[in-house]
């Protein structure tokens, strides 16, 4: 995109013109407080963020490069690690919890394939390779070309999980990791963790579940007694699970949590260095410096909310999530893709060329609603939150008034842009 500039003032300027400018900065951002933004933004109400704005806050200034400094943000730290690893089963085997914060999903996943390249390198592989579905996130591909793994997709099935004998032949004698997805991103569903780990385990190869979307949603949602698939650490061959905090946690954006299924491999994650004149240097992180106020606003929403808000929450955006599903079911024109068990789907046309769903979008984001797109088919992207709930019964009307008014115009614009740089 193509931004105008402000330069460096020559001259100081008050706080109230600075906070001005930074207001009408915002002036075109999407106003997610309405609940009309499905993604990017998960909201837990006006009372949370406000706690999270004062916890954020608190630690302004502090760095979690060194927790000598500030023992608060390790043992914040500590508590995340500790409470995501015991929600996923890191403790099934009677094992501790091993495993560290990041700053968010992407960097969960480049971890986990650093720590897998790392293993496979242990036992002489001079190029290793992953093997993913198409359905698992773009950051694997990322992690692919920054730490030189071979990064081989296989294709989903019909029902757009994992295809499982896919990945099994795909194996060969340098792959150093599967991957399930759970939820997977593009359609929301779970992959076959059972048969993924247990094939991990059979060729003595790890497994990483991407529970990013899923980590904070599908154990609330299996103890509501609305679901009961298996997914997490206790699943045997399973070997590590990344769980985003700034997702289904509530948290402001820059956490998440990677969970291992033993102190050995969590130990790969961590650099050390002596060859400096800087001194002794030790990071789990990509980052160096890094801000404590996303882990601070992490403890905070956890804290405050509780098993109690968290499976509240789940309900609530399960009941508005179920309800939009419905609406799809029972519109003539509309369908899910695959059967997504969680909050967050994919809707396409029935009848591709009968309803260009592309047309859709842009009615509805004429109206102030904001949802992804994408392909393999053309679809709306939702990402049901919290936040979404007020809003729900106004967005099914507007998809159905969208769907009637758009008829059979079709629109040139075909972009499913995901993320963007600058
Ligand atoms: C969001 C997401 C990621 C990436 O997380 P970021 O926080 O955007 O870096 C990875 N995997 C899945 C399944 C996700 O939903």
């Amino acid at each position: 995109m193509d931004f105008p500039s402000t330069p460096l003032p020559d001259r100081r300027q008050s706080r109230d013109a600075v906070l001005a400018q930074l207001r009408d900065l915002k002036r075109d951002d999407r106003k997610w407080e309405e609940g009309k933004v499905f993604g990017l933004v998960y909201d837990a109400g006006p009372e949370h963020h406000a706690l999270l704005r004062d916890a954020m806050a608190l630690f302004e200034a502090e760095n979690g490069l060194n927790v000598l400094a500030f023992p608060s943000i390790g043992l914040m730290s500590h508590d995340l690690v500790q409470l995501t690893g015991r929600l996923l089963g890191a403790n099934a085997h009677g094992t501790s919890v091993a495993g560290h914060l990041t700053s968010g999903g992407t960097e969960s996943l480049l971890q986990s394939v650093k720590v897998a390249r790392d293993v496979a390198r242990g036992r002489g592989v001079v190029r290793p390779n992953i093997i993913c579905a198409t359905s698992a996130h773009a950051a694997f591909t990322k992690a692919g070309q920054l730490f030189d793994v071979d990064v081989i997709r296989v294709p989903v099935g019909e029902d757009f999980r994992a295809d499982v004998s896919a990945m099994e032949a795909a194996i060969t004698p340098d792959t150093a990791m599967v991957v399930a997805s759970a939820v997977s991103y593009p359609q929301g569903v779970i992959d076959d963790v059972t048969a993924i780990g247990a094939l991990a385990a059979d060729r003595g190869i790890l497994c990483h579940v991407d529970a990013c979307m899923g980590g904070f949603f599908l154990p609330f949602l299996t103890q509501l007694g609305r679901l009961d698939v298996p997914f997490d650490l206790s699943v045997p061959g399973v070997t590590s699970i990344s769980a985003d905090l700034h997702k289904y946690g509530y948290a402001s954006k820059g956490v998440s949590v990677l969970c291992f299924s033993s102190e050995e491999l969590a130990r790969h994650q961590l650099f050390v260095t002596n060859d400096w004149l800087g001194g002794f240097y030790a990071s789990t992180t990509m980052a160096g410096t890094k801000p404590a106020s996303p882990i601070a606003s992490a403890w905070a929403s956890v804290m405050a909310l509780g098993t109690e808000g968290l499976l509240e929450l789940t309900a609530a955006t399960d009941d508005a999530a179920t309800a939009i599903k419905d609406a799809v079911r029972a519109h003539p024109a509309l369908r899910l893709v695959g059967e997504p068990v969680m909050s967050v789907f994919a809707i396409a046309a029935e009848n591709s060329t009968a309803l260009d769903i592309f047309a859709v979008a842009e009615r509805l984001a004429a109206e102030g609603w904001h949802v992804d797109r994408q392909h393999h088919p053309d679809s709306l992207h939702l990402t049901v939150h919290a936040g979404s709930v007020k809003a729900t019964p106004a967005f099914i009307d507007a998809l159905n008034r969208a769907i009637a008014d758009v008829g059979t115009t079709r629109t040139e614009n075909r972009s499913t842009t995901y993320a963007t740089g600058d």
